[in-house]
């Protein structure tokens, strides 16, 4: 058996449905379980229409139905899949109606309304799917053992999912029969559907995964799998052969948003392969994630970044030696639910990053009592990873790329996953120091660990 996950863009439209019915049917041998996110931006138009309900109180899902049927009509769809279609569309309705009329909005409402994205796209694939004879058949996540916390947009699946999810998945396969799954999605304890964070459905994917120990999951995205940086940043960013799930983790909590960044977690404990493929160039050989890397590799996998870091400095006004300094500077930050992504210390001053969307005048004015406090937004976290037991040579020449171009670093942390340096600069100078890297690791002849192939 195996998973195959496909993202927004690859079921982005009829063509594009098409297109993912032909990589299934090659595939059809090897059993697969798919997974599927909503259609394109299905799930931001979605977000955009409860802003519109909740704020001005105006109700329109033109965008979205018009989508929709339009790809059903593209594909060629029987009437009866549109019975499924239609008391979705008029759901989706009834609850921005409601929406609009109360002008509330909660964690939860979102959660429940983002979820039509993902149910919509797998009743169109599933319903493609068995127009082409292949015995196919859409399911809510929740009905295949998807059962989370109630941590509304950020969930997480609670332990008896790696039960349940096994459980229904097996009678499945055994009837020949191809689940089409939602990814992203799930239902607490209670019933009410939950997401698991946007990106989502890389999780949904590689928790079946896991679960079910299949022989590989496949990742299908929009590039040719894991790029040595963002194609957006860098324009000749190439595929990288093979990272560990470590470093595959570390990139994508450090900016790269090719995958979510808890997706590894599930694979990781069971050391199941993860693939990332490119369903527009489905030929290209992708990324492949594993346990532990080859020997003869490169030092630098690849480069990220990630901007809007608010860089907070806290030097203690008490004498040195004092212990338990630290201890109250974390406990203050987890009183405020906090989540601090960087640290670098000394005895007596510590330096963290945080993303700048939190509002830290509260945070400020406690730690305020046993330190002076600065806080500094505008900053950007230059993440490398690779292989630190190279980190001299990596550091060297990182610092040395910056000093070239006159940009000072603010801050520098290398993670205990021996996989990750990080770095604080400017946000204007990211995208530059980001490139120059590249030019350094990637664009020069490099000799692996191990010596010459
Ligand atoms: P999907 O929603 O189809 O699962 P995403 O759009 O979430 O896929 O992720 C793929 C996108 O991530 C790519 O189109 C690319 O622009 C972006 N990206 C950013 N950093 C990287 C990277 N290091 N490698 C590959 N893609 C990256
Ligand atoms: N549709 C969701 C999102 O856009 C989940 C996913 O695509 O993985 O975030
Ligand atoms: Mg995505």
């Amino acid at each position: 058996m195996i998973v195959m996950k496909f993202g927004g863009t690859s079921v982005a439209g009829a063509e594009r449905i098409r297109q993912v019915a032909g990589i299934v049917k090659a595939r059809l041998e090897r059993r697969p379980v798919l997974v599927l996110s909503a259609m394109g931006d299905t799930t931001d138009h979605l977000l955009e229409a409860a802003d519109l309900a909740y704020r001005r109180g105006q109700v329109s899902i033109s965008g979205i139905e018009e989508l929709h049927l339009k790809t059903m009509k593209d594909l060629k769809l029987p009437a009866a899949a549109q019975k499924d279609i239609s008391p979705l569309l008029t759901e989706l309705k009834t609850l921005l109606t409601g929406i609009s009329l109360i002008r509330e909005l909660t964690a939860r409402t979102k959660d429940y309304l983002v979820s039509f994205g993902e149910r919509l796209s797998v009743r169109i694939a599933a319903a493609y799917f068995q127009s082409q004879g292949i015995k196919a058949q859409a399911f809510d996540a929740w009905k295949l053992g998807f059962i989370s916390n109630s941590a509304y947009g950020a969930a997480e699946l609670i332990k008896e999912s790696w039960n349940l999810i096994p459980e229904r998945i097996a009678p499945l396969a055994d009837q020949g029969i191809l689940p089409v799954v939602t990814g992203f999605i799930a239902q607490d304890v209670n019933g009410n559907i939950t997401t698991l964070g946007r990106g989502g459905s890389d999780l949904s994917a590689t928790m079946i995964a896991a679960a079910c120990r299949v022989e590989e999951v496949q990742i299908w995205k929009d590039v040719d799998g894991i790029l040595t940086a963002d194609p957006r940043i860098v324009k000749n960013a190439r595929p990288v052969e093979v990272v560990s799930y470590e470093e595959a983790a570390e990139l994508a909590y450090f900016g790269a948003q090719v995958l979510h960044p808890r997706a590894m977690l599930p694979c990781m404990k069971t050391g199941t392969p993860v693939l990332v493929k490119n369903s527009y160039n489905p030929e290209a050989p992708g990324t492949r994630i594993v346990l532990s890397m080859e020997k003869k590799s490169l030092p630098v996998r690849a480069i990220t970044s990630r901007k809007n870091v608010t860089l907070v400095d806290i030097v203690s006004t008490r004498m040195l030696g004092q212990y338990g300094f630290l201890a109250e500077v974390f406990s203050a930050f987890a009183r405020h639910q906090l989540s601090v992504d960087m640290v670098a210390t000394s005895e007596v001053s510590v330096s963290l990053t945080l993303d700048t969307v939190h509002d830290l005048s509260a945070l400020k004015k406690e730690l305020s009592q046993i330190a002076s406090v600065e806080l500094r937004d505008g900053k950007a976290i230059v993440t490398i990873v690779g292989n630190v037991k190279r980190s001299s040579e990596i550091l060297a020449r990182a610092f040395r790329t910056c000093e070239i171009l006159g940009v000072p670093v603010q801050m520098v942390s290398q993670g205990a996953s021996k996989v990750n340096i990080s770095f604080i600069v400017n946000d204007t100078e990211a995208e530059e120091v980001v490139n120059a890297l590249h030019i350094d690791f990637f664009d020069r002849l490099e000799v692996p660990e191990g010596g010459k192939k």
